[in-house]
């Protein structure tokens, strides 16, 4: 079948079965995805045989160690058509907006700026700019949603002003599933000057990337949404913005350095400015065999198995006359949807009894919530193990838990 990856993808996962072996229907990979073994295996390594620090060691182990570091920042760097260079390892996502909105934001925002985010932005792409907007006196402006609830980019820029900075968006939904017209984005920021940080964090996993070509200033995303371990993501920054004076070294310590007196401190070049701190090591190494494993599967597959499963689910879902499904008819593998009367979070309850793991309540979007009018939705997300029998196991769950509430 068109857009089916090789069912013997599954094995890969030992996350993807309950503890007595029975499978298991993950449905929950837009919170996070589970691991292949090849990401386990190079985290047990990197934590076990290969074990050292990073770029101080005068033993090989540790010299080893450090070209293993960096070669995972090349290859992620290439995972998405950026430079090692341009790559700034963080804790995640969130971080890699905290240290754009900080380092940044404190050094180029003044008392009157403006900065444009929108109506379905994750928390990690709101409250950092809340935070840094208190501290410099800029303000916020919130883009609303078109009927089919994707960033109304029209609205966007009939707003724009010379006075906004910084336009930050989510590249993908993590609640919609909603794809931003990038090229359009990144032309309205363009027009007035203002920065453009894309939230990739749904977007990566799911959509072919190269960040060479698409015109964007800073691209935040996380490794263990791809596959990859917890506690690492990545900010990748347009290159002669990190030499460029504009950004203020974010947290500081070992590693970011290049001499420190009391007398006064000077710091490292490039994207070693940003990584104050021993690094997370073993993640970074599990992070390059994560981008291995995806890289050779093709995210164009997994797009084009995750758009088959969307369409398929969401085809279903609207055929029930007591279902509202949220977000556009193009969401990529994310589908958000209410059943009338039934409580997402009991829906949740039900379905984890006949072992389909879905995710129920706000998302960490309260504002999109606010929006669409509704206090939570239930939401199914695809990964590359996803298949058919997955949805066929929801849509019985779904069935089961109407019988229970009486509503067959
Ligand atoms: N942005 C989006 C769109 C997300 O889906 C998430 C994770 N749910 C984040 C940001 C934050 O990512 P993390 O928790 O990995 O830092």
């Amino acid at each position: 079948i068109e857009g089916m990856l090789p069912a013997d993808l599954r094995a890969d996962f030992p996350g993807l079965r309950t503890a007595d072996g029975a499978p298991w229907h993950y449905l929950d990979t837009a919170a996070t995805a589970q691991k292949p073994r090849a990401v386990i295996d190079a985290m047990a390594r990197a934590m076990g045989e290969d074990y050292a620090t990073v770029h101080r060691g005068v033993y090989a182990r540790s010299a080893n160690m450090t070209a293993a570091y960096e070669a995972a920042r090349e290859a992620v760097a290439r995972f998405v058509g950026g430079r090692a260079d341009e790559l700034i390892f963080t804790r995640g996502a969130t971080e890699a907006i905290n240290l754009v909105a900080q380092s940044w934001g404190r050094a180029s925002l003044r008392p009157g700026d403006r900065i444009m985010l929108s109506q379905l932005e994750h928390h990690s792409n709101i409250v950092p700019w809340q935070l840094v907007a208190e501290a410099t006196g800029a303000q916020i402006d919130v883009v609303p949603l078109t009927d089919d609830h994707r960033i109304d980019l029209e609205a966007a820029e009939a707003m724009i002003t010379k006075r906004h900075k910084m336009v930050a968006f989510a590249h993908v939904s993590n609640v919609l599933g909603s794809v931003l017209d990038t090229a359009r984005a990144a032309a309205m920021a363009r027009s007035v000057g203002a920065k453009l940080l894309l939230d990739g964090c749904q977007a990566v996993p799911r959509l072919p990337l190269d960040l060479a070509t698409l015109d964007c200033d800073f691209y935040a995303f996380s490794a263990h949404k791809l596959y990859g371990p917890t506690g690492i993501g990545a900010l990748w920054v347009r290159g002669d913005l990190l030499e460029s004076g504009e950004m203020l070294p974010y947290q500081g310590g070992g590693a970011m350095i290049d001499r420190v007196a009391f007398t006064g401190t000077t710091f490292a070049p490039g994207t070693q400015r940003f990584e104050a701190g021993t690094p997370a090591i073993a993640e970074a190494i599990a992070f390059h065999a994560a981008v291995d494993y995806v890289g050779a599967i093709g995210v164009e597959a997994i797009h084009a198995l995750e758009t088959r499963l969307t369409d398929r689910l969401r085809r279903e879902l609207l055929a029930m006359n007591d279902v509202t499904v949220f977000g556009p008819t193009d969401s990529a593998g994310i589908v958000s949807f209410a059943i009338d009367d039934i409580h997402s979070h009991d829906l949740g309850t039900i379905l984890d009894e006949a072992g389909v793991a879905i995710r129920a309540g706000h998302h960490c979007a309260q504002p999109l919530m606010d929006y669409l009018g509704v206090p939570a939705t239930a939401r199914a997300s695809f990964g590359l193990y996803s298949a058919d029998d997955d949805i066929d196991a929801l849509l019985e769950g779904i069935a089961r838990t109407r019988r229970l509430f009486g509503k067959a």
